[in-house]
């Protein structure tokens, strides 16, 4: 029988959180088990880092430009080709539990999939409002825990003479962090260290990074913190209170993910599913930790770019596997195709990572990759829109600055700007050399790689 896949996703969970990545700011022993257990991509990234778009490329395999969906005010259009038809149509059972977050109603429901039960939306932390196959029903209890009992229980009730794909979406740990009982007061006595850029000053960088609206400092609203700010203290004392009172919140949620992870995987073993089950781990997207004094994602700076992504089967991969080779979300969807070992339709525009599972790295395998971020200073965190590339070594930013008549956009013109950033001697991306005479040659390799990625991917505005 063609292997089952399990498929789960977390929203906002950058690598730096989770401790099979090295991370050192909190332990994830479930999550470390996949990677110890199975394979850990540590170059795997994001075409355009922000929720809906990502989880539209995954489901399609197509870069926003292509599948609809540019930006957060754009929805998916069930009528149009996904995975999960191309599984279904061959005979396996599909799911998809928890966040969806490409509207709903009508034909932005989920299509494709024999079950579904998602949360409207962002959804909410507790007591979550789901809709059931269409049906809206409130639910008592934590998200998280939520999302993984009715996958449980689809689990449960599926035909065991068929294989599976189930899609498990975990709403957590996005904005505004909350906590379930069980883990609000870990990391109580302990403080979180700040990260390296934590006191960026934005010099010498394009103007996008200085007029970001989502500093720590600045932009975290009572929501967030959920706690007066004390008084008395400095300025840079209020800033460093404000990262512990954000960051532990995360974390908190980044441990109940952990928990459930543990619980289904335990229920894999007790099932004697462990081993023909794909169990794939990854985010939506990465996010700032307090690097360059941000929360947040969208940029195309490496903690928003980098997904963790870690998958266990051990039926065919060897333990503890790490993949240096890049991989890209819109990589998931053909990937899922080659496991249920279904044709790979050749309008998918990403490559099976299955062979990279292997220790097999094709000879033209991608050493760059395209980016793009649509939404022009969106009211809220004011980030302008940009396209880049990311090779091994280097990053080359432009922010072309413009609406371009995305929604959730501002028409509000800035300068064009480019960033160069040299990944190997500067890797928190704080020194752009773009203007550096020493750097003339790289820049115009890159810029040339840049327009061979757009027509290749065939992005044309
Ligand atoms: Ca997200």
């Amino acid at each position: 029988m063609p292997a089952n896949i399990i498929f789960i996703m977390s929203d906002d969970h950058a690598a730096a959180a989770v401790s099979a990545y090295d991370g050192k700011i909190n332990q994830t022993p479930q999550l470390d088990r996949l990677a110890r257990e199975g394979v850990r991509f540590d170059n795997c990234f994001c075409t355009n880092s922000i929720c809906t778009p990502s989880r539209a490329v995954i489901l399609t395999g197509l870069y926003s430009h292509l599948n609809g969906v540019k930006t957060l005010a754009d929805k998916i259009d069930g009528t149009r080709p996904n995975v999960a038809k191309n599984l279904q149509a061959a005979g396996y059972q599909t799911a998809i539990v928890g966040k969806w977050h490409l509207g709903h109603g009508g034909s932005h429901d989920p299509t494709g999939f024999d079950y579904w039960n998602i949360l409207p939306g962002q959804g909410e932390y507790f007591d979550p409002e789901m809709i059931e196959m269409g049906y809206t029903k409130r639910y008592s209890g934590y998200a998280t825990d939520i999302i993984t009992d009715k996958a449980l229980e689809w689990l449960d009730e599926r035909d065991r003479t068929r294989p599976f794909f189930l899609m498990i979406h975990h709403k957590a740990p996005h904005r505004p962090w909350q906590p379930d009982a069980k883990h609000a007061h870990m990391y109580e006595d302990e403080t979180i260290p700040e990260p390296y850029t934590f006191n960026d000053d934005y010099q010498n960088r394009a103007a996008a990074a200085k007029a970001a609206r989502m500093r720590i400092d600045r932009d975290l609203n009572a929501q967030d913190l959920k706690q007066p700010i004390p008084d008395g203290l400095s300025q840079s004392e209020e800033k460093s209170w404000k990262y512990q009172r954000y960051i532990k919140d995360y974390l908190r949620c980044v441990a109940s993910i952990d928990d459930n992870v543990g619980r289904l995987l335990d229920y894999l073993d007790a099932e004697a599913l462990s081993r023909d089950t794909v169990v794939m781990y990854t985010s939506d997207q990465g996010f700032f930790l307090g690097e360059h004094g941000w929360f947040d994602k969208r940029f195309m700076y490496e903690e928003s770019l980098r997904m963790p992504f870690m998958v266990r089967y051990p039926a065919e991969i060897v333990p503890s596997t790490v993949v240096d080779a890049m991989a890209l979300n819109v990589d998931f969807t053909p990937t899922f195709l080659d496991f249920a070992q279904v044709e790979i339709p050749p309008s998918m525009q990403g490559s099976s990572l299955r062979p990279l599972m292997n220790g097999k790295v094709p000879e033209t395998w991608q050493t760059s990759m395209y980016y793009r971020y649509w939404m022009h200073m969106d009211p809220i965190h004011g980030v302008y829109s940009h396209y880049g590339v990311r090779t091994l070594q280097y990053k080359l930013i432009y922010y072309y600055a413009q609406a371009l008549g995305t929604k959730g956009s501002t028409d509000d013109p800035k300068p064009p700007e480019w960033e160069l950033f040299d990944l190997e001697k500067d890797p928190w991306e704080i020194r752009n050399v773009f203007h550096d005479p020493a750097y003339a040659d790289v820049v115009k390799e890159l810029q040339q790689e840049l327009g061979r990625l757009r027509t290749k991917v065939q992005d044309d505005e």
